[in-house]
């Protein structure tokens, strides 16, 4: 059968533009079909206004800092719409050359939503078009909870554009987007308060680095208080009353918050619904994620998907590679299977959190004897501006094959410290190949070649027993 494309990407972004594009390089007839922006999520309402933002809100504290060291800082304000302008003048400039990237490769693009009519029809308007092969590059979306007035409640995609800045902000959720916010609010200036429903957020990552966040949000001023949700929001004549409840105590109610903006940021959803994926006989999950195999081939065989719609790694280099790979495999005859062990990611939360490999828990239970070793000081900046925040950098080596299998680091710039050891993680580096590296002095990260003294065991369960 003569298809009208040999492939067609359904999204526009991290992963579909680069699937789209390798593809065409490769000499496919390729199109994609985008409904909202180019580049998706990470261009438009993610990785990017989320770091210039991460920028804006420090200055608070260089300004602060500067004095340490002789400056005399002059009056200073902040303006949310200068800041949200340019934001918007930068994306503006993204998606044009995401677009000409695509035109550029020959790549055709659809404005507009797709759908699937059948496992090689997809439907943008009235239009109709087949293709050989279908990637669904789709992404997801924020989840929202069913509290009462939730309608009141904004999430990632609005924060970005609110016409007013908000003067009191509540955050929801203990993920990355909600500490990320939360340092970017209290940055610029809003009395910021993060809920979150655990004993302590950042579930995942390494206790130490999540404990040490928290006190260093905490000396910051942001108002965390964990195990805390809201039962019930309500829109006042001052803006919003949240009502909250404390899940330590039987859920028992926990006083009122007033607000002006209550941010949920409590997980994605893959974005499948009305995809039309039932009717090309594409399996998903429960909560609507693809499934697909180490190829990122659905159990149709000309139908894949990449990118956050997989719920795999919900990152954008890793949406990046999967599409990569998708091209590869298909048009080069070249079947790559992306790898999601030792994926470096980075928190941009104020102190940043770089982390790659497993948490001295996860480590524990994979590799039973593990060596730690970690130092907390005071970063060098900080001797001169008197601020009290601490760095934290952390080794767990797997002792039987002396490989570092995590590191974790909370400081200034650790998501930048990070690349780097990630490439070190990925050739499988031993502690002894990390000790025989020359630090570069002075910086945080020499520290990570100078840590020779091992963390005593934690105790065991008989001394647990008779404590
Ligand atoms: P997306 O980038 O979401 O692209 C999907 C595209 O498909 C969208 O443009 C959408 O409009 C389009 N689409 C959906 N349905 C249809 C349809 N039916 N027809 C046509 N088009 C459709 N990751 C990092 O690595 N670093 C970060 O710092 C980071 N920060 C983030 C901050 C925030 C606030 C958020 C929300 C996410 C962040 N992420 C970050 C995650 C990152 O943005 C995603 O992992 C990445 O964008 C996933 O790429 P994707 O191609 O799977 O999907
Ligand atoms: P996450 O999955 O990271 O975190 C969700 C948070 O919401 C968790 O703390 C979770 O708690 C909590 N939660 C879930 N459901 C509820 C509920 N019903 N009520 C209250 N709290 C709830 O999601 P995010 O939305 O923060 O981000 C989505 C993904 O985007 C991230 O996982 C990450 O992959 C990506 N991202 C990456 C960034 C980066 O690379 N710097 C930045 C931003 C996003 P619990 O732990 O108890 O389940």
């Amino acid at each position: 059968m003569a298809y009208d494309f040999d492939l067609f990407v359904i999204g526009a972004g991290s992963g579909g533009v680069r699937a789209s594009r390798v593809a065409a390089g490769y000499g496919a007839r390729v199109a994609v079909a985008e409904d909202r922006y180019m580049g998706g999520t990470c261009v438009n309402v993610g990785c990017v206004p989320k770091k210039l933002f991460v920028y804006a809100s420090h200055f608070s504290e260089d300004f602060e800092d500067a004095a340490g060291f002789g400056w005399t800082v002059g009056a200073r304000s902040f303006d949310w719409q200068t800041l949200v302008r340019n934001k918007d003048r930068e994306i503006g400039r993204l998606n044009a050359i995401y677009n000409k990237l695509l035109t550029d490769a020959g790549v055709a693009v659809i404005d507009g939503r797709a759908t699937l009519l059948d496992p090689h029809t997809v439907a943008v308007g009235d239009a109709r078009y087949t293709a050989r092969y279908i990637l669904i590059a789709t992404g997801g979306w924020p989840n929202l909870p069913d509290t009462p007035g939730v309608e009141h409640a904004i999430t990632s995609n609005e924060i970005f554009s609110l016409p007013k800045f908000p003067e009191r902000v509540v955050i929801a959720g203990g993920g990355y987007i909600a500490v990320e916010f939360a340092g970017v609010f209290n940055g610029l200036g809003a009395r910021t308060t993060q809920l979150y429903r655990g004993p302590l957020f950042l579930r995942g990552f390494d206790d130490d680095i999540r404990a040490a966040l928290a006190d260093e949000m905490t000396k910051k001023d942001v108002d965390l208080r964990f195990n805390t949700t809201i039962s019930k929001i309500e829109k006042t004549a001052a803006g919003l009353a949240l009502h909250l409840v404390d899940r330590a105590n039987g859920e028992a109610p926990a006083g009122t918050i007033e607000a002006d903006a209550l941010l949920c940021a409590i997980g994605r959803t893959p974005n499948t619904a009305g995809l039309g994926l039932d009717k090309a006989g594409v399996r998903t999950t429960a909560n609507g994620a693809v499934i697909v195999d180490a190829y990122s081939k659905t159990n149709v065989d000309h139908i894949y998907a990449v990118g956050d719609v997989t719920d795999r790694m919900a990152l954008t280099p890793v949406a990046i590679r999967e599409g990569h790979f998708f091209a590869e495999t298909v048009f080069n005859g070249n079947p790559l299977s992306p790898d999601h062990e030792n994926v470096p990611t980075a928190v941009f939360s104020q102190p940043n959190i770089g982390t790659c490999g497993l948490t001295e828990a996860d480590a524990r239970t994979r590799y039973g004897q593990i060596d730690v070793y970690k130092t907390s000081f005071r970063p060098m900046k900080h001797t001169m501006t008197g601020r009290d925040e601490k760095s934290v950098m952390k080794l767990v080596v797997d002792r039987r094959s002396d490989r570092v299998v995590g590191c974790h680091v909370l400081g200034p710039d650790a998501g930048e410290i990070m690349q780097g050891i990630g490439i070190a993680m990925k050739c499988g580096a031993t502690k002894k190949q990390f000790d025989a590296t020359i630090g570069i002095h002075p910086t945080s990260a020499e520290e990570l070649v100078t840590m020779r003294q091992k963390s005593p065991e934690p105790p065991g369960p008989e001394a647990k027993a008779a404590e």
